[in-house]
């Protein structure tokens, strides 16, 4: 038994998810109020004990097993997921490899050095002489000592080696407090003194709560620079940390919206005076990776930037290098033709505050947190932010102001994904630069659309592939045997991954969404999944690539995944894309024959409680999907039909 079967056989799903969610016993089964939207009226959210899985009916439209649950709950990938319910079932996990041991041992190490380091900062500035000067500023900001001790503030002596003799007394060796950023290197590499002196210390920690490493604001006002930060260590990555997500993150999800701020002391004295979805960028314009943190809890980002740093053309640009970065959605639309396709979506909101002149964030705070509230709804869509940045300078009665104008703005607009809205901005753009409309629609229309990882042209069939034989059919697994149906689709793209774009393509064609992450069930395949969509996009999809994306807890599955096609390359790929193309829809019927199955419980249900309103919204979903169902399997037969008559051609 693998180690996420055992943690599943010992952590029961209904307990498990009772813990945070009402649950009611119905039938043999579990309803209640999903976790993850707002619901309040019909429950939409059901746990299955037989087959250990829940399923979402409503806005969400997910299930899976206790895995996919928490990965979705935490906002986590599977190995923290493993992490989690690994501590929960009382099970040790055993690391890969000896090498990512020792790693480990020295990540360990380090990690206890700071929340070591923290502690000792802020018995300091609780307790010594020396602190007063330290907390005299705190108490001029009018943070409360319940707000000290829950960040842990703390207070680095005005001294030399401080620090450095405290720790090495206590066995650190001077190299580790080097490793940590605590003292710093000399010229000739040796360990030297104490990196933070006379200075208020902010701790930094990761998601999880750990001490990573520090913020230290100066308190006398000679002293250069007024905020040093820890320097880049094995724990510390500054461009992929946000101050505060730990405290926030709660906060953050039951808001659905996060607010981003300059400082950390706004951070703090936001929480205080009860603004707590709130974190800070550390110093630099906003990360592509920041963003991708928190895109894990919230789609919804406002940037509340104080009216010099938002003049800033750096901001602009920070702006746009994330925007870029962040994934698409494919979402559904429905065509003219009454059917659905999918198109890519920028899958976030990002909007800027920008705060009243010469005030920061807790001058606000301080008059109220409805002042606050309504800046932060006022906040205006970050289209409006480009369109008065990018035409600022510009002028647009030149043609080279309009050209630049369009240059910078359609990328933008193409990213709008409310049609009305891209409109709206389209009218304004035409007005603001005498152009006419139909020009600028058509400039947005022929620029690049962006690709998810799995929409990518099919790649020519391999040269170096053999030529096809006859007599050589699919390997003996197929979705009947012992073999999981997932399994058998992860190992085929895996074996052949030039055949998911074809399989995506010709599903596409058809106006049925490709192979997506939700299609899984299992947190450890949409896992593999997620790698395996970046992997097939890649230039060269060599099996040594795709082990360096998939998370170490997941390498074993992935190499017994592989095992399954020893030999590659000698099938035409016309028949792998074929069948993989048939194996998803396979997955997605599957998928909607258990929710028909399900739904077909509900409205028993709701008849029996008289919940008319109930069962009317449940009829309506299976009708749905019944709907869909059709649709699949017309296209699952046209594809057997098209594969029987190959065979036939070829006898
Ligand atoms: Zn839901």
């Amino acid at each position: 038994m693998n180690i996420s079967d055992e943690i599943k056989s010992r952590v029961d799903i209904v307990d498990f998810i009772s813990d945070t969610v009402n649950l009611r016993k119905a039938g043999k089964n579990y309803t209640g109020f999903c976790p993850f939207h707002q619901n309040t009226k019909t429950p939409s959210f059901i746990v299955f004990p037989d087959t250990q899985t829940w399923r979402c009916f409503g806005a969400c439209a997910d299930g899976g097993d206790i895995f996919s649950f928490v990965m979705k709950r935490e906002g986590c990938d599977f190995k923290e997921a493993l992490q989690l319910l690994a501590r929960r079932a009382g099970v040790t996990l055993q690391e890969a490899e000896p090498q990512a041991t020792q790693k480990d041992q020295q990540h360990q190490k380090l990690l206890e050095l700071q929340s070591a380091a923290a502690a000792y900062f802020h018995h300091l500035l609780m307790a010594s002489p020396a602190g007063a000067q330290a907390r005299d500023y705190l108490a001029k900001r009018e943070l409360t000592a319940e707000t000290i001790i829950a960040f842990q503030l703390g207070y680095a002596l005005d001294e030399w080696e401080a620090l450095k003799s405290h720790f090495v007394e206590r066995g650190y060796s001077p190299e580790l407090l080097v490793a940590a950023g605590l003292i710093v290197e000399r010229d000739d590499g040796s360990p030297g003194y104490d990196r933070f002196r006379n200075r208020l210390m902010i701790p930094i920690r990761d998601t999880q709560g750990r001490v990573i490493g520090f913020g230290a604001r100066a308190l006398q006002a000679e002293q250069v620079p007024k905020y040093l930060n820890s320097p880049q260590t094995a724990l510390f990555d500054k461009s992929a940390t946000l101050y505060g997500l730990d405290m926030a993150r709660r906060h953050i999800r039951a808001a659905d919206q996060v607010v981003i701020v300059e400082g950390y002391m706004d951070v703090i004295q936001a929480h205080q005076r009860g603004a707590k979805n709130v974190v800070a960028q550390m110093g630099t314009a906003l990360t592509e990776q920041q963003l991708r943190l928190l895109k894990r809890t919230t789609g919804h980002f406002v940037l509340a930037l104080d009216a010099d740093t938002a003049g800033q053309a750096a901001t602009l640009r920070g702006l746009n290098v994330a925007r870029e970065a962040l994934e698409r959605e494919q979402v559904p639309v429905i065509t003219a033709r009454g059917l659905i396709r999918y198109e890519n979506r920028l899958n976030a909101d990002i909007r800027i505050a920008i705060l009243p002149e010469a005030k920061d964030p807790d001058d606000i705070l301080r008059e109220g947190l409805a002042g606050w509230q309504k800046i932060i709804e006022n906040a205006a869509p970050v289209i409006d932010f480009y369109f008065q940045a990018v035409t600022a300078n510009l002028d647009l009665n030149s043609a080279k102001g309009k050209s630049i104008a369009v240059q910078e703005l359609i990328p933008v607009l193409r990213d709008i994904g409310n049609s009305v809205e891209q409109e709206h901005y389209i009218q304004k753009l035409a007005r603001l630069i005498h152009v006419d409309e139909r020009t600028l629609m058509a400039e947005l229309k022929r620029g690049p659309k962006p690709r998810p990882a799995s929409r990518q042209q099919p790649q020519p069939a391999r040269p170096d592939a053999p030529p096809a034989k006859k007599d050589l059919g699919l390997p003996k697994i197929s979705p009947n045997t012992d073999v999981g149906l997932e399994e058998y689709c992860l190992s085929l793209i895996l074996a052949y991954p030039s055949a998911l774009a074809v399989a995506n393509d010709l599903l596409e064609q058809q106006s049925i969404s490709g192979l997506l992450v939700n299609d899984f069930k299992g947190g450890e395949n949409r896992a593999i999944f997620k790698s395996l969509q970046l992997w097939t996009a890649s230039e060269t999809p060599e099996i040594e690539l795709l082990k360096e994306m998939v998370d170490d807890v997941l390498r074993s599955r992935l190499a017994a995944l592989a095992a399954l096609w020893p030999h590659r390359s000698s099938i035409p790929t016309e028949k792998i894309s074929r069948d993989l193309c048939k194996t998803i829809l396979k997955l997605k019927l599957r998928h909607i024959i258990e929710q028909i199955k399900e739904l077909d419980f509900l409205q028993r249900e709701a008849i029996e409680n008289q919940d008319l309103k109930a069962v009317r919204q449940y009829m309506e979903l299976v009708e749905m999907w019944k709907q869909q169902r059709k649709l699949l399997e017309q296209m699952s037969d046209a594809l057997t039909l098209v594969g029987r008559r190959r065979a036939e051609v070829n006898m």
